[in-house]
């Protein structure tokens, strides 16, 4: 693939997209405004044009260059899965012809059975469906139609994140246009949250990488002595970018360019090696389409370029880890901002509404925000003195802040000596820059969005959307069903909006989010602080969160807890690998280069007695002494941690055995980790097998 091209951004574009565009050119009138019709109402095609449809698409996805078509979906791991079929069909003369029929657009067959369900699929029943999601366009990529669709069971469970995502987008928009009727705007026909997200990243050389096989099959390093010198300087932070790094940025962003994404700002970050891409905000479903787009890109692109690209929330020890900011907001079909304060005090009355919605729904629902980023990967990264901690707060900045705090006690707000009446005072105009920028902060108002910052660089954004949209879905509908039977509507809001604000405000914090002393005022508020995911994981069960997706119709009561049962299953495996990759450096990587030092010493030594004269032997004796007292900490350490990987053998539930790893595996880990750590400092590079951290992070 080339990097370089001679068309002009605009010109390419999403030139390997099915567009609006490309259907309206290319369809019949009548078939092109009966898909439009479904595609705005997120229904299922018709049956009648659906033959049309894909022909007109597989005509299009020929002429560039495609050969097969795929079901593009995002099962349980996380990440996307397509099974491709090629176009070729049999004519009765023996001929082949490329043929795309309108069944297989609408409904794909797959054998769901090697996809994680969490019991939800018995085996005799192992077919799953892929049914197009009409909203997200279809694209080509690799020589692959690729059709975005919802993955479900043969008994219609969501078996994938992209199903809840747009069920919790259907319950948002019906709720909150109830609350836009009150305010009179009845013809807004469509309410949705925008969503962009910001994803940070490593690139390290790849030849190193594979020379690693902690990177390459836990994509972390578990062994690695600090390097003197990591991001003390804090030099690379949106420093010059390297040449070899912006011939990959290029075409990065020429690649997804052409898959109609909005790519639009790269940067380096704060660590040696970390890179930072956003695009342009859009719709939560098709942002989520897009940023899997986007990991997918830069593994393949970072290949093409001798580079490997890192999404690991935490690849380095010592080092600021990766996380993904998923900006968030709500718009309607008519482009305007729900959460922007208005022009008007009629507006603001709306602004607040919708603001006091999002903080109730982040209190109510703190644990549920917990779990959606929770990882065993991220859990490496939170609350490490870069990222936010466990315990979930938001920022409104000091201005939204004073101005909440005087609604609330009905006081004067200062900077303008009046009393701020909800539906008859301007609200004061928030500079952009006065909302900035506590950057500790978990969930933090910028503006006209809100941050989620505690997101890992892997995940799949479908997670924390589904959870935010139904959570401000739940706050929108109790404050419709109170005002919609209110008698004196402008009084019941100002007194919901004090009432509200002062129920929930405890989850307001402005203030370092990284101290010490925040801990224990949040505990204070009564707040949780769910440390790992072994302690969060369990809170998705909890009735109240049940009752929230039931009655929301966002997850039935078996898929929720399928993905309890999906979650606990991955946060264990994902550190049972890890602990069995260790032993397996440790047997035969590291002992061998221990010990062939250790001979190597030795037989210095010997030499040195052979010889005549009087030879000092203090560094060699305090080197076999050094060595060999740490190699036997070593030895300990990783008989203990096999020991404990036997013990995880023990019959337990699910959470229990969480519990095991988090408490036994991950600390026996970190003990092993330590003298090995330790012998890297003294062994001789030539020995050495693993890249050092050095060597990694600034070798590119
Ligand atoms: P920062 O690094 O200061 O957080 P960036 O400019 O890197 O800011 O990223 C901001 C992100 O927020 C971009 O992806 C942008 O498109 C997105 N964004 C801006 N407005 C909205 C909105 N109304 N809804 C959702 N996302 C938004
Ligand atoms: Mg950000």
């Amino acid at each position: 693939m080339s990097t370089k091209t001679t068309l002009s951004i605009t010109e390419l574009f999403a030139t390997h997209v099915f567009t609006d565009e490309v259907m309206r050119e290319r369809l019949p009138r009548d078939v092109y405004l009966s898909l439009r019709h479904t595609m705005q109402k997120g229904k299922a095609v018709p049956f009648e044009i659906a033959g049309i449809v894909a022909n007109a698409m597989k005509e299009w996805a020929v002429s560039k260059g495609a050969t097969h078509y795929s079901h593009w979906f995002q099962p349980m791991t996380g990440v996307t899965a397509q099974k491709h079929d090629s176009f070729i069909s049999r004519r009765s003369d023996g001929r082949v012809i490329m043929e795309f029929s309108g069944k297989e657009l609408v409904k794909g067959e797959s054998d769901a059975s090697s996809f994680p369900s969490g019991g939800l699929r018995c085996t005799f029943e192992a077919r799953g469906y892929t049914i197009w999601d009409t909203t997200s366009y279809a694209f080509v990529k690799d020589g692959t139609l690729c059709i975005p669709t919802a993955f479900c069971s043969y008994s219609g469970h969501a078996l994938d994140k992209k199903t809840p995502l747009l069920r919790s987008m259907d319950t948002l928009d019906f709720e909150a246009r109830r609350i836009l009727a009150l305010f009179g705007k009845e013809d807004v026909q469509r309410v949705v949250p925008t969503v962009g997200v910001e994803q940070e990243y490593f690139l390290i050389d790849k030849e190193f990488a594979k020379m690693r096989p902690d990177l390459t099959i836990t994509g972390r390093t578990l062994f690695g002595a600090r390097p003197p010198k990591g991001q003390d300087l804090d030099d690379h932070y949106y420093g010059n970018i390297k040449p070899k790094i912006m011939a990959f940025m290029h075409e990065l962003d020429t690649e997804l360019w052409k898959l109609g994404v909005h790519a639009k700002t790269k940067h380096n970050e704060v660590a040696p090696a970390q890179y930072e891409f956003a695009p342009l905000f859009t719709i939560s479903n098709i942002a989520t389409d897009h940023n899997q787009l986007v990991m997918e890109m830069l593994k393949n692109v970072a290949d093409r370029h001798g580079l490997m690209c890192l999404l690991h929330e935490k690849p380095f020890q010592g080092v600021n880890g990766s996380g993904k900011h998923n900006n968030w907001s709500l718009s309607t079909n008519k482009g305007g901002n729900l959460l922007e304060p208005g022009e008007t005090p009629h507006e603001n009355a709306q602004f607040l509404l919708f603001l006091v919605a999002v903080i109730k729904a982040v209190d109510d629902y703190q644990d549920l925000l917990r779990v959606s980023s929770a990882s065993a990967s991220n859990d490496h990264r939170l609350g490490a003195n870069e990222a936010p901690p466990a315990i979930i707060s938001m920022f409104l900045g000091d201005e939204l802040a004073a101005v909440m705090d005087a609604i609330e006690k009905g006081k004067d707000y200062l900077k303008k000596e009046h009393k701020i009446e909800i539906g008859v005072t301007q609200l004061p105009r928030f500079a952009a820059d006065t909302t900035d920028r506590n950057r500790t902060s978990p969930f933090a108002f910028t503006g006209n969005k809100f941050e989620f910052r505690m997101v890992g660089s892997t995940f799949s954004v479908a997670g924390p959307n589904i959870v935010l949209n139904t959570a401000v879905a739940a706050s929108l509908r109790a404050f419709a069903n109170e005002l919609e039977n209110a008698k004196d509507l402008k009084n019941t809001l100002a007194e919901l909006i004090k009432r509200e604000y002062s129920l929930h405000k405890r989850v307001v914090y402005g203030g370092n989010n990284y101290s010490k002393e925040w801990e224990a005022e949040a505990k204070k508020r009564g707040l949780l602080n769910l440390k790992s995911t072994a302690e969060a994981l369990p809170t998705l069960i909890l009735e109240k969160n049940e009752k929230l997706f039931v009655s929301h119709q966002v997850f039935s009561k078996d898929e929720l807890h399928a993905r309890f049962e999906i979650l606990t299953e991955a946060y264990v495996k994902t550190i049972h690998i890890e602990a069995l990759t260790m032993v397996d450096i440790v047997s035969s990587q590291i002992i061998p280069a221990v010990i062939a030092y250790q001979k190597e010493i030795s037989k210095t030594l010997k030499n040195k007695k052979t010889l005549e004269g009087d030879f000092s032997c203090e560094l060699e004796n305090y080197l076999l002494k050094k060595i060999s007292s740490l190699a036997s900490e070593m030895l300990k350490n990783l008989q203990s941690l096999e020991k404990k990987i036997d013990e995880s053998k023990k019959e337990r539930t699910m959470a229990e055995q969480a519990r095991f790893y988090e408490k036994n595996i991950l600390s026996a880990m970190n003990v092993l980790r330590e003298t090995v750590d330790s012998l890297e400092k003294i062994v001789a590079k030539k020995h050495w097998p693993l890249p050092s951290y050095a060597c990694l992070l600034f070798s590119v």
